[in-house]
């Protein structure tokens, strides 16, 4: 008998954020259910610091220099970049040989589009290049034009980037909108797709349907493939509902959470969140708090531990009977519950495919990186929600996040904004079905690894 072929494997290599570990391992494990061998690779400190990594796939350390958090010591963040750089490069390369020589032959990395430097150390074993872009083609694309010098930045005027809408300088990224404030993001960003005619593939979360001018025309650029919404198969596909679902990995929130969404009536609650990292100045969280609470609707709201000094006092004790505020909850289980009516969301791009992928209409808030570009869609492109005015400085009112509330839970416009997100929820759950757009995608990926070790 021919002996089994073993089956391609591939490292994983998300940088060390939740919004880019999230999609990179949901997409993981489904190459995983693919036949594919997958080993995600993270730092120390990356590792001991997220909950998600509790399960059963192999996670191997690298080191990013900064091995016990102590990042705040570098000098700069360009020390940090360049640090990362040259640990990351030679604790990789040792990672690839050691797991070469022990049988686990490696094949592929798919990483991380902010971490362009691993693109040498593929090159050097000869293996497959997937990059990995977390963020919408969209933002993809903007970033694609600056770092050719097609569009100068700081942008002042409007805007016209193939595939997309003429956008004003408001709609941009704030790394393009005011590249001062962010030293090395502009870089980094924009130097993603420096070297990208020498990747093999170009993977993006998103879905065709969603973006398809722009992945049209990314795809006559690139080798670039659309594989999203990379959320957990299990809730999109119905195979199990959050609330029966034993391995979320968040138990001790996600029990308090569900009890309290579980009393909420279908399509009542609003749940409110800005992702791992935004941060609200005392005055954003005012206004939020202000709107809120005077939308009179019940709500679930996360405020990380570091942010939680800025709720406005009095605010816990005068709602406790309308709402419940938690450092943290699992996500995606919020956003499936039936009770959800609304998200005010900062709109990171997993949050807003997440929405998008549950049929949750949106409020849109945004406060930095793509998150402005990602609010303009969800608002006037796909229709699924409202954003709240935001001015240059960051500020908006409590009455607009009132107002958008209501609008878009009792108010005209909610209606077509249900029917938008009933459509796009239908579409990203077919996208990434049996035979899907993105389906269809993953599989073309798998089968040419699947030659390789063939
Ligand atoms: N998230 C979560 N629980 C929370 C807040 C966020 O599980 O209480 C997850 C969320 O589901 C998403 C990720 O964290 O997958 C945040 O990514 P996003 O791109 O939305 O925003 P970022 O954190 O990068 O700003």
């Amino acid at each position: 008998m021919e002996p089994k072929p073993r089956p391609p494997h591939c490292l994983v290599f998300p940088y060390t954020m939740q919004g880019h570990i999230n999609p990179m391992q949901n997409f993981s494990k489904n190459l995983v259910s693919k036949g594919i061998k997958v080993t995600f690779v993270t730092t120390k400190f990356c590792l001991n610091s997220f909950q998600q990594f509790s399960d059963s796939m192999p996670v191997e350390i690298i080191s990013d220099g900064f091995d016990d958090g102590d990042y705040a010591s570098a000098e700069s963040q360009e020390a940090y970049w360049s640090k990362f750089k040259r640990a990351g490069s030679e604790t990789l390369t040792k990672l690839i040989e050691k797991l070469n020589s022990t049988g686990f032959t490696v094949d592929c990395i798919i990483y991380d589009a902010l971490m362009s430097w691993v693109l040498d150390v593929v090159k050097s074993f000869k293996l497959v290049a997937a990059v990995f872009f977390t963020q919408s083609c969209a933002v993809d694309n903007i970033y694609y034009h600056v770092g050719k010098g097609l569009i100068e930045v700081p942008v002042e005027n409007r805007v016209s980037v193939p595939g997309l809408p003429v956008l004003e300088p408001l709609d941009m990224p704030s790394f393009v909108q005011n590249p001062g404030a962010y030293p090395v993001a502009l870089d980094v960003t924009a130097d993603q797709f420096s070297d990208i005619d020498k990747v093999d593939w170009v993977l993006c979360n998103t879905f065709y349907e969603l973006e398809e001018e722009v992945i049209q025309w990314m795809s006559k650029q690139m080798r670039f493939r659309a594989i999203g919404p990379a959320i957990p198969l299990k809730y999109l596909h119905n195979e199990i509902t959050p609330e029966d679902d034993t391995d979320n990995g968040f138990k001790p929130e996600t029990d308090s959470c569900m009890n309290w969404l579980n009393k909420q009536q279908d399509h009542s609650m609003v749940y409110v969140s800005f992702g791992s990292l935004a941060e609200l100045d005392a005055g954003q969280m005012q206004e939020l708090a202000s709107g809120i609470k005077e939308s009179k609707k019940p709500f679930l709201w996360v405020v990380r531990a570091s942010e939680e000094a800025k709720l406005p006092k009095g605010f816990l004790e005068e709602t406790s009977a309308k709402g419940m505020v938690v450092p943290w909850c699992s996500q995606v289980e919020v956003l499936a519950h039936k009770a959800l009516g609304c998200f005010v969301t900062h709109c990171g791009w997993n949050s807003t495919l997440e929405a998008l992928s549950f049929g949750v209409p949106m409020v849109a808030i945004p406060v930095w990186s793509d998150q402005y570009t990602n609010a303009k869609f969800v608002a006037d492109v796909w229709k699924m929600g409202l954003k709240v005015d935001v001015d240059e400085k960051g500020a908006f009112k409590g009455e607009m996040v009132q107002h958008c509330i209501r609008q878009v839970m009792d108010g005209e416009k909610g209606k077509e904004i249900e029917t938008n997100s009933r459509r796009w929820m239908e579409m990203a759950r077919e996208a990434v079905k049996e035979g899907g757009s993105s389906d269809s995608s993953i599989n073309e990926f798998v089968a040419s690894l699947n030659q390789l070790s063939n």
